[in-house]
């Protein structure tokens, strides 16, 4: 069924009653030709790709919850290709150009919205450093404007430009940057994965995975065995614990992110916006709520929730920048178990077992990944080589050092990037 504005207004005056589910809900079959661990939105991006791209359709995407329920529900929506190393700023290049198209190419309403997307400095050393990462992002196709402190008024009159401590020098304008509906994208997916004819199998948790004379045979799961010469490992946060299952110790840890959203206001803030002197950043939606973050909770954990010092670290963050958002009452908050790299670095790559491949490694950032990685894992899957535009996300950098893309600068601390 395509949908369409006149599809909607047909149904509106036959009472709604021709809408048929997105997608199957179809029992596990014995086997497939490739298999992909949880259904999120780069499991699920993967699967299309791999019927779309490859014409490999006997896939079946396993999921332990339902469709939309992890990361992908649960984070603060921010699209953009602003990246400064090449190995990142290409794929995410790539993954914007895929946003771009990606309405018309699924039939789905994501509400991808191009507001733009402006990234705070506060001294002269940060404005030089955002010069350089703007000069790169143009060199390579994107679009990238300095601004200078009045422009930044003009577009966000209401942050506070008085501020003696962290006064706001400018800022990066990513004009292509925006935000898009979360959970909207995984439905976006399955939907079209669906009726390529995947199957997409909810409340299947993958328990072992099975391994025979250094392949990869199939996976254990809560509704029986399944066979498959190919399994992806593409469970964001639960990535180690599923990597353990065959044998492997990955280069990931677990820890929570919280996101928080107001009650609806009027519009006021018309662009996202990154504080460049604490880790905060923050758009309106489409409702009218403020969605912000800021940083992780500090510590590894497998909790989808936070802890109150981080709820205090963001609030004092949001109120430096913009002291209004403390007449607004925080309507809901929740938390994400995010999968840090040590570099800061996804990975999509082979693994030592032939057929088992693994992706991982999306930090802070894997929302905005979502149609580049299901695009490259899938080309990875059904060729066994490498997309160009992901080619550096090898798992073997951690263990030789070479090709590290250390983004943000800080070093081989997880919990830092
Ligand atoms: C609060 C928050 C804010 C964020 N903000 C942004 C942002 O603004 N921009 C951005 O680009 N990124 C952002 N991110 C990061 C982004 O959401 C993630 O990097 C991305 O969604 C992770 O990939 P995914 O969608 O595939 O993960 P998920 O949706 O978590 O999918 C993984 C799935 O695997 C399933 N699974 C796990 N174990 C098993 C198993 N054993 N068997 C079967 N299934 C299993 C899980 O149930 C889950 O559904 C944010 C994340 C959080 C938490």
């Amino acid at each position: 069924m395509r949908y369409s504005g006149l599809r909607v207004l047909a149904e509106g005056l036959r009472g709604n009653r021709g809408w048929r589910p997105a997608w199957r809900k179809p029992a596990p079959r014995p086997g497939y030709d490739a298999i992909i661990i949880g259904g999120g939105g780069h499991g699920l991006a993967t699967a299309y790709y791999l019927a779309r791209n490859h014409g490999l359709t006997n896939v079946a995407v396993l999921e332990k919850g339902w469709l939309g329920g992890g990361n992908i529900g649960r984070n603060t929506t921010i699209v953009r290709a602003n990246y400064f190393l090449p190995g990142n700023s290409e794929f995410y290049s790539f993954s914007l150009k895929l946003w771009e198209g990606m309405e018309r190419e699924l039939n789905y309403n994501v509400m991808h919205s191009q507001r733009g997307l402006i990234n705070l400095f506060h001294s002269d050393g940060q404005r030089d450093a955002f010069a350089r990462r703007g000069n790169m992002m143009r060199a390579q196709g994107d679009d990238a404007v300095l601004l200078d402190r009045e422009g930044v008024r003009r577009m966000l009159p209401r942050l506070d430009y008085e501020q003696a401590r962290f006064p706001i020098y400018g800022g990066l304008y990513h004009p292509r940057g925006g935000t898009a509906r979360h959970d909207a994208v995984a439905w976006g997916y399955a939907r079209a994965a669906d009726a390529r004819g995947v199957d997409l199998i909810e409340n299947c948790e993958v328990t072992g995975i099975d391994i025979r004379d250094g392949r990869v045979k199939g996976v254990q799961t809560t509704r029986g065995a399944i066979w498959a010469p190919k399994v992806g490992i593409v469970v964001a946060g639960r990535s180690s614990q599923v990597a353990a299952m065959a044998g492997m110790r990955l280069p990931i840890e677990s820890h929570v992110l919280q996101a928080f959203v107001t009650e609806g206001l009027k519009p006021a803030l018309d662009h996202v916006v990154s504080f460049g002197m604490g880790h905060f950043y923050i758009s309106q939606s489409d409702k009218g709520g403020l969605v912000f973050g800021g940083d992780l909770d500090f510590y590894a954990s497998y909790a989808a929730r936070g802890n109150l010092p981080m709820v205090e670290h963001v609030m004092e963050a949001g109120m430096t920048l913009m002291p209004m958002i403390g007449r607004a009452k925080v309507l809901r908050s929740w938390g994400g178990i995010m999968d840090m790299s040590p570099d800061g670095s996804p990975v999509i790559d082979r693994t030592g077992v032939e057929g088992l491949y693994v992706n991982c490694g999306w930090n802070y950032g894997g929302f905005k990944a979502v149609p580049a990685s299901g695009w490259s894992m899938a080309h990875l899957m059904a060729t066994g080589q490498p997309w160009h535009d992901a080619a550096h996300f090898r798992l073997d950098r951690f263990r030789t050092g070479r090709g590290l893309m250390d983004e943000e600068g800080t070093g081989a601390q997880h919990n830092l990037h």
